[in-house]
């Protein structure tokens, strides 16, 4: 694609500056952003109001899974917008029997429930717990450290971190965490109220941390044994991320148990859209005896904007761009190509650089402490925020995950050049740290 890098005009130094105190003033400050306000993009380049290009290696947080501002998506969002909008959930429509159709056929079968984000989707998959437990006075959910599950009431209860609980108590009752990846802390956390477990495939926010083969099939087999729901939290790790649709199928490639391990249900966002905001949850057909995907009957659950005809058109192009492209392909060489670059920065510079996280488009780079890495060590932030910043400054963005790692959530049509290009602005900043 041709990218045209446009020539600052002159009053572009004060828009910046114009911008952020719009936001001094109107905007609800929940958020600690970086200091740049961005005007446009195009594939994995966004340009800051001076005009400045950066790399984009975040995605948006995993979002913009055809790069910014594609032009199928953008034709997408106009036919479709020519035609129909939105008609809520009182009546049917095409474009979301079609998309709830992409998912299952990618999944297995069973159901699903359209939302506008993770956290919502999340929401369906405790709601489904809790019908699925109730008459058995079961409603207890447990989850993993480290974990993040979103932002509402629910989600910070859920969320195995103590950071977006603070100031919100009290908790929704009915969640409780253990350590991530270890089995026999969650045989032993088992209560005769709980009803189900909520783990993510890649671990997002707390450090780009794969789930093992033997906890997923542990997992399962626990489930199984005490009439439990297996739920997967795949709102950043999935939709082909991985490298396959789902993490666990990636995860479990090649092992005897891939064609036979499911989990009961799994919630779905960030890439679905490729941009526009969506979320879903999939439920499957039948476990323990019950047909869970029916679980949820007329009036138990229900959301105004859910799957419209806009977002689930969207949704739909992005399922057919990634098959027709082979993007899955694409996420697999050039992960690996980003993930050995990421490797051969811990050989070269093993005083920045301890080593690379995850796999596909989901990777991080884990430094050094804060304390071990000299220009980090003077400044009261974690290492993985002043790497950002620097990389900024070099031009390519990254995100942190954790307090030590940074991560890269491209898009999944990311090429070698762009990928190449990228990594050697990320590899001078880690030079000059080194
Ligand atoms: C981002 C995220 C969420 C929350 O999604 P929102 O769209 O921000 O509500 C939930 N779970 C995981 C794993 C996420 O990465």
């Amino acid at each position: 694609m041709k990218e045209i890098v446009p020539t600052p005009p002159a009053i572009v130094q004060s828009q910046f500056a114009e911008v952020r105190e719009l936001f001094n003033r109107y905007v609800v400050p929940s958020y600690g952003r970086y200091e740049i306000a961005f005007s446009h993009g195009a594939g994995n380049h966004l340009w800051d109001v001076n005009g400045k290009r950066y790399v984009d290696f975040g995605g948006g947080i995993a979002v913009t899974s055809l790069g910014h501002c594609n032009p199928e998506i953008t034709e997408t969002l106009v036919e479709q917008s020519k035609k129909l909008v939105h008609v809520s959930n009182l009546y049917f429509h095409e474009p979301q029997g079609r998309l709830a159709e992409n998912i299952v056929t990618n999944l297995a079968p069973g159901k699903v429930f359209f939302s506008n984000s993770g956290a919502e989707a999340n929401e369906g998959l405790y709601k489904v717990a809790r019908k699925f437990g109730h008459d058995e006075g079961r409603f207890e959910i447990i989850t993993a450290n480290n974990s993040f599950h979103g932002r509402t009431l629910a989600g910070i209860a859920a969320t195995g971190q103590e950071k977006v609980k603070k100031g919100f108590e009290p908790l929704m009752p009915g969640f409780r965490h253990v350590p991530f990846n270890d089995l026999e802390a969650m045989r032993a956390a088992i209560s005769p109220a709980t009803v189900a477990i909520l783990i993510e495939g890649i671990q997002g926010e707390g450090g780009i941390t794969p789930a093992t083969v033997e906890y997923l099939l542990g997992l399962r087999k626990l489930c199984d044994e005490k009439r439990l729901l297996l739920m997967m939290d795949a709102v950043q790790c999935g939709h082909f991320r991985s490298g396959r649709f789902q993490s666990f199928q990636r995860i479990l490639e090649g092992h005897p148990a891939e064609k036979v391990f499911l989990p009961d249900a799994v919630s779905m966002a960030k890439s679905l859209g490729g941009g526009f905001p969506i979320g879903a949850f999939w439920v499957r057909q039948e476990v323990h005896g019950v047909k869970l995907c029916d679980i949820l009957s007329p009036g138990t659950h229900a959301t105004t904007f859910g799957g419209t005809p806009l977002g689930c058109a969207v949704a739909n192009k992005v399922f057919e761009v990634i098959k027709r492209d082979r993007l899955v392909e694409n996420v697999r060489t050039t992960g690996e190509f980003l993930k050995q670059r990421i490797n051969s920065l811990a050989e070269k510079y093993p005083a920045v650089v301890k080593g690379a996280r995850g796999m596909g488009f989901m990777l991080g780079i884990e430094l050094q402490d804060k304390d071990g890495i000299k220009p980090f060590a003077a400044i009261d932030k974690p290492a993985a925020a002043q790497m950002c910043a620097r990389l900024h400054e070099a031009g390519v963005l990254l995100i942190p995950s954790g307090n030590q790692i940074v991560r890269l959530l491209p898009a999944l049509n990311l090429g070698h050049a762009d990928a190449e290009a990228g990594m050697d602005l990320v590899e001078g900043v880690v030079r000059r740290l080194a």
